[in-house]
């Protein structure tokens, strides 16, 4: 991981920056006479430079490098707890709370955009498994999440929510573009190319999903996708089954 330039750029200001403070916070105090209350030219001009200067950038230098090394630190600790180790998205967890975390926000914010949230699993998986072995059917895994990612935008949540199974958070979509985004992530995984021996082997998943306003928890939601997946699978596979979710409906 590279945070070299940037980050080193800034320590060496802090230090330069910090070292003219010492500078002058010794200039201050020795030209401040605490019996009249006056200032007056210090009694030892030269020292009141040097001695900041040799022991300032040293010092400095030191504390900054070890705040810059803990938030590297931070930062890889924060990926790693977040981050599905095989597939880079983000985990079952991470992902949870971003959902949950945004919908908090919407609701507090009284909006009425439509979200929609996707479950996606690959179908037949087992399968890949059991004829090519576990590492092909890694591979497939990897292969189907960054077609995923690469086929919704930046701003579209996507994680592993464990096994072969993953989720897609779309927020400010009406249902035909969410329909359509679905469709798109189906059709492309369609065309992966996955060639776990001399032969191709197709990749296909089903996705069920639901567009939705002003719902309250992940939970809720999840299940109401939850069951739309289950009817594309029901329904023949490598399919998208997809629908407005009404609350009292199909949830209370
Ligand atoms: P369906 O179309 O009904 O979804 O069938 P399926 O075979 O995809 O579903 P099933 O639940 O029967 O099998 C899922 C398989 O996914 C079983 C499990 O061994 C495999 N699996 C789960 N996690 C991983 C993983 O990280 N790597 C690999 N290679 N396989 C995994
Ligand atoms: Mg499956
Ligand atoms: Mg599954």
């Amino acid at each position: 991981m590279d945070f070299s330039a940037t980050s080193w750029g800034r320590v060496y200001l802090l230090t330069f920056l910090g070292t003219i403070f010492c500078i002058g916070v010794a200039f201050a105090v020795d030209g401040y006479s605490f019996e009249s209350g006056t200032w007056r030219w210090g009694s030892d001009p030269l020292n009141n430079l040097l001695i900041p200067l040799i022991l300032a950038p040293p010092i400095l230098l030191l504390l900054l490098g070890k705040n810059r090394q803990l938030a590297i630190a931070h930062r890889e600790l924060m990926t790693f707890a977040t981050t599905d180790s095989l597939t880079s998205l983000l985990n079952r967890r991470a992902f949870t709370e971003l959902v949950d975390g945004y919908l908090e926000r919407v609701e507090e914010a009284c909006e009425t955009n439509q979200n929609a949230l996707l479950v996606i699993d690959v179908d037949h998986f087992k399968m890949i498994n059991d004829r090519y072995g576990h590492d092909r059917g890694d591979e497939a895994l990897k292969m189907i999440a960054q077609t995923i990612r690469s086929s919704v935008r930046d701003t579209d949540l996507v994680g592993r929510m464990g096994g072969e199974e993953f989720s897609v958070f779309i927020p400010k979509k009406r249902k035909e573009i969410v329909h359509m985004m679905a469709e798109r992530i189906r059709a492309a995984i369609s065309e992966i190319e996955f060639k776990p021996s001399q032969d191709l082997h197709p990749l296909s998943v089903s996705i069920g999903g639901v567009v939705f306003e002003n719902y309250k928890t992940f939970q809720d939601i999840y299940r109401g996708a939850d069951e739309h997946f289950y009817a594309a699978k029901n329904n023949g596979r490598n399919r998208v089954e997809l629908s407005v979710l009404k609350i009292s409906a199909s949830i209370q």
